[in-house]
């Protein structure tokens, strides 16, 4: 039996997580779950998973559980002894438990993608301790396994495309939130959603990629595969390339995670080849979707620059999502933030926080408008 911590127990990585519990009661005991407040959907699951503890950033204690909250309640919860912490939170928030854990040796696998990035500066030479989730990399991770690191020449991570793949450039400006949510392969949460749809999220990968495998920029690619079928490819130096492939379900990564070095079954739909008849790969166009390019310079020049990105795209995504700037204006926003930031390199935790703090004062400033 291995006992589970769940971060972001209410969102789209925790609830499949949770459905992977339901399927293995006799593996899995859930001990802790964990979301932002209190709420029905979370107050259902402590009833069915029965967790010795809850951790809730806000908000009034919960009855009959152990409940832990705030800062100090993120301290106590990442000295827990737990055999594996899923960290499904989404964005900046997911940074300092991902701090916590692993500066506590805790078996992490994490689906955030922030932390990996903003945190690779200081912490990547502990990643090794990380297991991810992201779909890309769970493939690059299970692709590795043929080969050893120095026969590596290249790993290729694939994008969908999002949903305006094919839309012209022209019409960026008029799209709505809900036709940026909408997309046409995967099922995640709303962040990493407009994110595929910017590209961005394909950017952040690479960024993701670099720090977990500790492979140099100029060995990572990027191209478009519509069918999300092939999720990530490695290249060894006999010209041999390792590809992993699947139906485009979140709970095969998810599931990977929990269950390595073993596999279970996931219950999910079956890859059939001959229904899907052809995969197809292509150069992503860099200048419909420049925060492609801005991410993958900002991973090359390192420094605080990955720090600046995330932040600079979070906020700018959460202008978008409630409707007050356009599609198109996200990566102006990001560009200009990325322009004027200029902070050293960060050597410690503090300086991160400091950067993001920072960052985020810059980010107010120059667009004049108030948080919330
Ligand atoms: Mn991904």
């Amino acid at each position: 039996m291995k006992t589970i911590a769940v971060l972001g127990s209410t969102g789209s990585i925790g609830t499949q997580t949770l459905d992977i519990v339901r399927k293995n009661p006799e593996k899995l005991k859930v001990k802790l779950l964990a979301a932002s407040k209190p709420s029905q959907i979370l107050i259902n699951q402590i009833e069915e998973f029965k967790p010795e503890y809850v951790y809730i950033a806000e908000g009034e204690d919960i009855k009959g559980v152990k409940t832990l909250k705030g800062k100090d309640g993120l301290y106590e919860l990442s000295e827990l002894d737990i055999d594996l912490f899923i960290n499904g939170i989404a964005g900046i928030d997911g940074i300092l438990p991902t701090y916590l854990l692993l500066k506590n040796d805790k078996k992490l696998a994490t689906a955030n993608k922030e932390a990996i990035i903003c945190l690779g500066e200081v912490l990547g030479n502990q990643y090794s301790d990380i297991f991810p989730i992201d779909s890309e990399h769970s493939a690059i991770f299970q692709c590795l396994l043929s080969g050893r690191k120095e026969e590596i020449e290249k790993i290729t991570l694939t994008a969908s495309g999002g949903p305006f793949l094919n839309l012209p450039q022209e019409k960026f400006k008029d799209i709505t939130v809900e036709q940026a949510l909408n997309h046409p392969r995967w099922k995640m949460g709303r962040k990493v959603t407009i994110d595929s749809a910017t590209l961005m999220n394909k950017g952040f990968e690479v960024i993701e990629a670099h720090y977990l495998f500790n492979i140099p920029y100029e060995n990572i690619d990027v191209v478009i595969h519509p069918e999300s079928i092939v999720h990530g490819m490695v290249q060894y130096i006999d010209g041999s390339v390792i590809a992993h492939l699947s139906p485009p379900d979140m709970k095969i990564p998810i599931s990977y995670a929990i269950s390595y070095p073993d596999r279970w079954d996931t219950g999910v739909n079956r890859l059939n080849l001959t229904d899907i008849g052809k995969l197809t790969f292509f150069e992503p166009d860099y200048k419909k979707f420049p925060l492609l390019k801005i991410a993958k310079e900002c991973g090359i020049k390192g420094n605080a620059y990955p720090i600046i990105l995330t932040v600079a795209d979070e906020l700018s995504v959460k202008l978008f999502l409630e409707e007050k700037i356009t599609f198109d204006q996200i990566h102006e926003y990001v560009e200009k933030v990325v322009e004027k930031a200029q902070f050293n390199k960060p050597k410690t935790f503090q300086d991160v926080m400091f950067i993001i703090q920072e960052t985020e004062k810059l980010f107010w400033n120059i667009f004049k408008c108030k948080k919330n």
